[in-house]
């Protein structure tokens, strides 16, 4: 028997609030029974100050599978940076439109990494792509949520994952997150 954990259904629950865990319908953005440390979360010191503050960095290798973490509209992707390119500017990002004025970010995929096209829809747990180290000297991805923006520096918003252990105040630096299945 697989035990589910219910916190993250409905799929399209039209009761959302990315500040409740109770209502979060953000997954891992990695497959069921995979784990990742988190490495930087919210407020981190080395990148996640200011418009970034509620961002998450997972450490994984470059090429590890990537997965929609909601439901959404593929809005926008750019993948032709390479892996060994640390400069900053120069990152992979896939960016999903979830249709409420909010955007989830992938970022640092690996080169030619992204496995979906503009403007198809992908639900949760979906292959988007592979993450890798475009724009970083560590292999890694990094996730946030914002509001609606059209440049790099977006104003990232509080979100929590459903299908994982408590995160009551975020994710927290140094701990590893395992990707439980959910319905
Ligand atoms: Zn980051």
């Amino acid at each position: 028997m697989v035990a589910f954990f219910n916190a993250c259904s409905p799929e399209d629950g039209q009761i959302f609030s990315p500040y409740s865990p109770t209502e979060s319908r953000y997954v891992l953005p990695y497959p069921i029974g995979t784990a990742y440390t988190c490495m930087q979360s919210w407020n981190g010191p080395y990148s996640h100050q200011d418009v970034f503050y509620y961002s998450v960095d997972f450490s994984m290798p470059v090429g590890t599978v990537v997965t929609a973490s909601r439901e959404g509209t593929v809005f926008y992707y750019y993948d032709s940076f390479y892996d060994n390119d640390a400069t900053e500017g120069h990152e992979n990002i896939l960016i999903i439109s979830h249709g409420d004025s909010t955007y989830s970010r992938y970022i640092h995929l690996t080169y030619h990494g992204v496995r979906v096209k503009t403007g198809s829809y992908v639900h949760r747990g979906d292959t988007l792509g592979y993450s890798g180290k475009s724009g970083t000297p560590i292999a890694h991805l990094h996730f946030d949520v914002t509001k609606v923006c059209y440049n790099r520096d977006c104003q990232t918003i509080p979100f929590l994952f459903c299908n994982t252990g408590d995160q009551p105040f975020g994710p927290k630096t140094g701990y590893e997150y395992q990707a439980w299945p959910y319905k």
